[in-house]
């Protein structure tokens, strides 16, 4: 899965996703509010714990609003921890496929199932109706985008890739162009799955310039898709 990490990250570095698809995409927020979202994939992985534990103390000590979203195999793995994320307000949860698939190359039906895997463990398991999806890889068609659709979901992408993944990316390097990038609505992907290599690091250096000194508004992505009148409650 490491492999696969690195091939989003360098996707993501070269251009953001050139596949494009009708529907519903949710890519960033209104340009009218001052605000961002902070997203963190959990993509399962073959080695390590899976979880960027110091992050998300992180962003519980310092009630940050943030949006995970967890793939079926990872729940799977990590039922404590993602109970600890679910117990928080201000956090909100969405999917990401139950194999980590590459969408684009199934069937309908296959990708369907790979959506609907950990919805169904959502609201079975946990009692949690989940609306939002972000694709693995953030590869998607407009198959993927009319299944996820069919499924209750809107399709989540991002507006600034951070590049945590890439090992040879230095914190200075990623903090330097992720504060540089940010703009009103902007939508940021993290990894709170430990393959985010320095993370935890670059978290409150990005807090600290966008949030406190820029006074970006953190939100969940329910809340920058609600608009900056709500609060950053998210909307499970
Ligand atoms: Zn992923």
């Amino acid at each position: 899965m490491k492999r696969a990490c690195l091939v989003l990250i360098l996707a993501g570095i070269a251009a953001r996703p050139s596949v494009e698809a009708a529907g519903t995409v949710f890519t960033r927020g209104p340009a009218s509010c001052h605000a961002i979202a902070f997203t963190f994939d959990l993509c399962p992985v073959s080695e390590g714990t899976g979880f960027d534990a110091p992050l998300v103390s992180y962003l519980i000590e310092h009630h940050v609003p943030a949006t995970f979203f967890a793939s079926g195999r990872w729940i799977e793995t990590h039922d404590a921890e993602f109970r600890r994320l679910i117990a928080q307000p201000f956090f909100e949860v969405g999917t990401h496929g139950e194999a980590h698939a590459h969408m684009p190359r199934l069937s309908a039906t296959a990708q369907a199932a790979e959506v609907a895997g950990p919805i169904r463990t959502l609201l079975e398991r946990y009692r949690l109706s989940a609306t939002l999806f972000r694709p693995p890889y953030g590869e998607y068609n407009d198959t993927t985008v009319h299944v996820a659709e069919a499924a209750g979901q809107t399709t989540v992408m991002w507006s600034i890739v951070s590049g945590d993944p890439y090992k040879k990316l230095t914190t200075a390097a990623i903090v330097n162009d992720v504060v540089g990038r940010a703009k009103n609505g902007s939508v940021i992907i993290f990894h709170a799955n430990g393959r985010g290599w320095r993370t935890k690091d670059i978290l409150p250096l990005v807090y600290a310039q966008l949030v406190t000194t820029k006074g970006f508004a953190p939100k969940t992505i329910s809340g920058l898709r609600a608009g900056c009148a709500n609060a950053t409650a998210p909307l499970r």
